[in-house]
């Protein structure tokens, strides 16, 4: 999964390289190398969890669809050109859009909005873009939508409406008169070709969107008796994301030309096909596209497949060749950002109990009689027995704590014996649960949403061998907050020791790949963690290879608890107030150290100023 951009190098370290191959005299990024320089406390001293953006890799991306597509068209001799769109809500981090307008504005790319304030952004960041790039309006609209589209066609922004429904038609010829703006219309068709995965359920005749063909007939009828037909100029579709096949692909493809054809025959002054989002991602490597975690094709057989079905359709009904447009979010963005973040603690390895007899005094004879016959099922490796004898004595203990003639540490006796002697005759679970300072919800949402899998690799100490298979579990009070399976079908991950379970400062990073597109937007707070720290990584000629451009704390407590409409200055105030007030009475009565002013005050200030995360400082 991790060609052309990530691979292990011989240091055990993860290397990046944001060209996809090697654009000597640059050297690869060491994206451990990356870590240490932006944690480092005498340095930028981020906290993580981390995102280290690459905008190489994004501008990669980029030229490889945009080049994928000049040479389908080229090669199957294709009359018109291609010119793509990102669909900001992907990502609609202000420094990727931003990016992308600059990398793509040589080839016309532009960018996709689905609500207002995407518009607004977007309509924002093409003011620097090339004037001829598409600004393709989809989603829901109201009449402040489409004002701002009308608006933008205005701007001199090449803004196309589609309309997502019927309704919305009524609306942009009211506005675009009173505006007296001649706007660009495209529509949504709904088509038939369904793709079956998570992703497919966009598509097909019950879709949530889009224009059934008795609609798209009646748009039709309206636009030309209020004289507007030559508006319309762009049929757009979607099937989903992860399109798992080529086969599905020219399927929905060929279908949309039809569409495409049939428009041109009932008048429509069309110049543009834009096949929505679906250029897929292969998450685990295996280019089957048996499942939403591989597609079985590149973006040239993409490309390939695109060029050819639109042009089989025209050419049949002799129809001159549209631009070709499409909507690649997960495609452009998935690759440019990693997230690392640490593991903290693993789950304690079973102690040996000390002294059984002592352990055993005070037990009653039933009791005592179910550990004989444990020790010596035990001994004779009999592990039939020993889970039966391990049962009866801790149903026997339990019962007997209930009632009140055990005590804790009694109780505690007996399942420290269980314990040991379950993994003495080697029966014990050996998965181990590793803590990670990371929390699911708010960074990789898709996980515990819809099961979406992500790489996760350490991202060090792979030129030594795991020691141990764990799970990941995270700060979250909440059982959902774990990931528990991994990419190749597996339930745990091989993994390191961690130095002195995590503690001797000697730190244990993981990263999380291909996981830029979706994520960042769709992650919440949950337990008020926010987002994760961000960097952006160029490869440079410094001695380490990159350069640090920008770099950003992650979100305070203090951003996310007004983000909930808490006041932190005000509940700062109301806390000093308190340790004051208290303070005053105890020192009536004789003083109270570790309540001084300037110590409560700067607890409480650093507490409100840091990220939500672990702080691996104090806990050192
Ligand atoms: N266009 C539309 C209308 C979408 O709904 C989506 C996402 O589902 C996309 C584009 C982006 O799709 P992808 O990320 O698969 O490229």
């Amino acid at each position: 999964w991790g060609a052309p951009y990530f691979t292990a190098n011989t240091s055990g370290t993860i290397s990046v390289r944001p060209h996809g191959s090697n654009t000597l005299p640059h050297q690869d990024i060491d994206l451990m190398k990356v870590v240490k320089k932006v944690t480092d406390p005498s340095g930028l001293g981020l906290q993580l969890p981390l995102i280290v953006r690459f905008p190489d890799v994004l501008k990669n991306r980029l030229e490889c669809l945009q080049s994928a597509f000049d040479y389908a068209i080229q090669s199957q001799g294709y009359g018109s050109h291609y010119q793509g769109v990102y669909p900001v809500k992907c990502n609609q981090d202000r420094f990727i859009i931003e990016d992308i307008v600059e990398f793509g504005s040589s080839f016309r790319f532009g960018l996709e909005a689905g609500s207002k304030p995407e518009i607004l952004l977007a309509m924002s960041c093409l003011c620097k873009g090339n004037p001829e790039a598409f600004l393709v309006c989809n989603g829901f609209k109201d009449s402040e939508y489409i004002s701002l589209a009308l608006f933008g066609r205005k701007l001199e922004l090449n803004t196309v409406i589609v309309l997502e429904q019927e309704e919305e038609l009524d609306l942009v010829i009211d506005l675009s008169q009173k505006m007296n703006v001649r706007p660009v219309i495209g529509l949504r068709a709904k088509l038939r070709t369904k793709h079956s995965g998570h992703f497919g359920s966009t598509s097909g005749e019950k879709g949530k969107f889009g224009l059934t063909t008795i609609q798209i007939v009646r748009v039709v009828r309206k636009l030309s008796q209020v004289g507007m037909l030559e508006c319309l100029q762009l049929l757009h579709f979607h099937i989903g994301s992860q399109i798992p096949s080529t086969a599905l692909l020219s399927d929905g493809v060929a279908e949309a030309a039809q569409l495409y054809c049939e428009l041109v025959r009932l008048g429509a002054h069309m110049k543009v096909i834009d096949i929505g989002g679906g250029l897929g991602i292969d998450y685990d490597g295996s280019k089957s596209g048996e499942s939403d975690l591989s597609v079985a094709y590149s973006l040239e057989e993409y490309a390939a497949a695109v060029v050819a079905s639109v042009r089989f359709v025209c050419d049949q009904k002799s129809v001159k060749h549209p631009v070709i447009c499409s909507e690649s979010g997960r495609a452009i963005v998935s690759h440019h950002s990693v997230l690392i973040f640490e593991a903290v603690s693993a789950g304690q390895q079973h102690e040996t109990p000390t002294d059984l007899k002592f352990m055993l005094e005070g037990y009653s004879e039933e009791v005592r009689n179910d550990y004989e016959n444990l020790y010596g099922s035990a001994m004779r490796g009999d592990r039939e027995s020993c889970f039966l004898y391990v049962d009866q004595l801790k149903q026997r203990c339990v019962e007997g704590f209930k009632e009140g003639s055990l005590s804790i540490e009694q109780l505690a006796g007996v399942d420290g014996l269980c314990e040991w002697v379950i993994k003495a005759i080697g029966a014990s679970d050996p998965v181990l649960t590793y803590h990670v300072n990371l929390s699911v919800f708010t960074s990789i949402p898709d996980f515990w949403g819809i099961d979406q899998l992500f790489p996760i690799v350490p991202i060090h100490k792979l030129d030594q061998r795991p020691v141990a298979r764990g799970i990941l579990s995270d700060l979250t009070c909440d059982s959902d907050g774990k990931i528990n399976k991994f990419i190749g079908g597996e339930s745990s991950l091989p993994l390191h020791e961690l130095d002195n379970n995590g503690c001797s400062g000697g730190r244990y990073y993981l990263g999380m790949f291909l996981g830029g597109a979706y994520e960042e937007a769709l992650g919440g707070v949950h337990n008020l963690f926010g987002g994760p720290s961000v960097v952006r990584v160029l490869q440079s000629d410094g001695p380490h290879g990159f350069a640090v451009t920008r770099a950003v704390m992650g979100q305070s407590s203090a951003d996310v608890l007004r983000a909930m409409q808490h006041e932190p200055e005000l509940m700062f105030q109301t806390l000093k107030h308190r340790a004051e007030e208290q303070r005053n009475n105890n020192n009536k009565a004789g003083g109270d150290k570790g309540n001084d002013k300037l110590v409560v005050a700067s607890c409480l200030a650093r507490s409100f100023n840091n990220m939500p995360y672990l702080s691996m400082e104090t806990s050192t």
